[in-house]
């Protein structure tokens, strides 16, 4: 009787051991990977010709078609297979910018840090005149404006005031920060959410009318340009992005410049004290009405396993980027690491059961449109149905945070990987990455996977200064990557995909 309870307790005892033992992890390989990714990386080399060489990568921009030639040269060259340039569907126009120039002439001379909006036309050459000024008031005081605007350059009367910011730019997660994301409740199922409607989000919407309106007049009139700023512009860091539709029918946009608060609040009070404001500028854009089709690049190592190769393992990033910068952080960042991780699996000779597919998409920046026309014509059939390719997928592991390291990930509801992420987590605990949350993130690729039902996963990552620094602003180049926590990332991504592609089944979906 005494014998029982002693095994019964060490039987209870074993058991959560037990739960997680049954998740083989080849520890050999672990380190070989680690080896590889930490000792002989390419990833700056790989990021060097993603921005530096590429420039910035607008969906279906000459920079892009750079990046896309790139990413499927090198990764033939290093023995990926079927690297392809992959039609997903009808994007839009590419939008290529020629020439851009800015500057106050009177009362002295300025030259002026600034970027026009994406698909927005150009200036037909050099203009010279004053700014209007225009208040967005109300759409009565607009139509006072009509038939005053031709040959104008109009700055919008919202003077924001500059505030020295008190915090740093750059930070990492304290331990009590990831503790409480571990901690964190299951989120709630879609539809249980109520709408938090507020006055701020209808004031700025009725913004937006006012300012669509003035456009739409001043683009008949024949107005030169536009220039507009936000608080988020200051210290030489302007964030940029869309300036109206790229649909293959769709007009072009009128000119509209984001510049620098610093520099906007002089020339709007200059203007609004009666000093007579002259400007110059000349902006070129190009369009590219030829090709619409929207592009992925994607490529694999096929499986071994007579039967498992059929099932499919993905990682992926998005490679497009705005305009400004160089999409260093968002996303060649995630890009390079992706094309790394499939060098490192080469490198250290894997053989994965299962295949290990890339996807580098395109159109992230206007709605994960290249990733969604992936999973569309990949897992679905024409009738919306999931096909036989969506049952015999595994997995799907995003990166799109920023430059910061991988501290943990996001397991979007799927409390059934938990145990099985903590295991795969064990070799690279050291390196600063364990946590697990059931939270959901939004806002990138692994959502087109994760609305099919697909497991769809993103890594919780260091913030760096991704929000307050590069995040779609002309700040976000070479300079602003971490070398280190890019290599941490490319090692932890490579286990992944490697125990994705050799473990006994595919992983486990989410419960309906
Ligand atoms: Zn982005």
């Amino acid at each position: 009787m005494k014998k029982f309870n002693l095994y019964s307790i060490l039987f209870f005892l074993s058991l959560p051991f037990y739960a997680l033992s049954q998740e083989n992890v080849d520890q050999a390989m672990m380190k070989k990977i680690r080896e590889e990714g930490l000792k002989n990386s390419k990833l700056m080399e790989i990021a060097f010709n993603l921005t530096d060489k590429s420039g910035n990568r607008l969906t279906n921009s000459e920079g892009y078609t750079r990046a896309a030639n790139y990413a499927k040269e090198t990764l033939t060259g290093w023995g990926i297979q079927n690297a392809t340039i992959d039609p997903w569907g009808e994007f839009g126009k590419g939008w290529d910018l020629k020439k851009m120039y800015l500057a106050m002439t009177a009362p002295y001379y300025k030259p002026l840090l600034a970027w026009p909006k994406t698909w927005t036309a150009g200036t037909k050459g050099l203009k010279k005149g004053g700014l209007l000024v225009v208040a967005l008031k109300d759409s009565a005081s607009l139509e006072s404006l009509r038939g005053s605007l031709k040959g104008k350059l109009i700055i919008i009367d919202q003077l924001d005031v500059y505030k020295q910011s008190f915090k740093p730019d750059a930070v990492r997660y304290t331990d009590e920060e990831l503790a409480k994301m571990a901690a964190a409740e299951p989120p709630q199922a879609r539809g249980a959410r109520a709408y938090s409607g507020n006055s701020s989000r209808s004031a700025l919407m009725g913004i937006a009318k006012l300012t669509s309106l003035l456009k739409a007049m001043a683009m008949k009139e024949g107005a030169v340009g536009m220039i507009t700023t936000s608080l988020r512009n200051h210290d030489g860091t302007i964030f940029t992005q869309g300036g109206g539709s790229y649909k293959g029918t769709d007009p072009a946009n009128f000119l509209d410049i984001s510049m620098g608060i610093e520099d906007y609040n002089t020339l709007l009070r200059l203007a609004k004290s009666g000093t007579d404001v002259q400007m110059e500028t000349e902006v070129k854009t190009k369009f590219q009405e030829k090709d619409l089709q929207g592009y992925n690049v994607i490529a694999e190592i096929p499986g071994t396993d007579p039967v498992l190769k059929n099932e499919v393992v993905m990682i992926g990033a998005h490679l497009d980027s705005w305009q400004s910068g160089t999409g260093a952080t968002d996303n060649a960042s995630g890009s390079s690491v992706m094309m790394e991780v499939m060098r490192i699996l080469k490198a250290v000779g894997a053989q994965p059961k299962r295949t290990v597919r890339i996807g580098l998409w395109s159109g992230e920046e206007e709605g994960l449109l290249g990733s969604r026309g992936y999973v569309k014509k990949t897992f679905m059939d024409e009738s919306g149905k999931p096909n036989a390719a969506h049952e015999k997928f595994s997995s799907y592991f995003n990166i799109d945070n920023g430059t910061g390291k991988i501290r943990g990930i996001y397991l979007q509801g799927n409390a059934a990987c938990a145990t099985i992420f903590t295991k795969w987590f064990e070799p690279f605990n050291d390196l600063g990455a364990k946590t697990i949350t059931i939270s959901n993130t939004g806002g990138t690729d692994h959502l087109s996977f994760d609305g099919v039902g697909l497991p769809g996963f993103q890594f919780i990552q260091d913030p760096i200064e991704y929000s307050t620094k590069t995040h779609h602003s002309n700040m976000d180049v070479y300079d602003h990557l971490i070398e280190d926590d890019l290599k941490q990332m490319a090692v932890i991504v490579a286990g992944f995909a490697y125990n994705a592609a050799q473990r006994e089944a595919k992983l486990p979906r989410k419960e309906k």
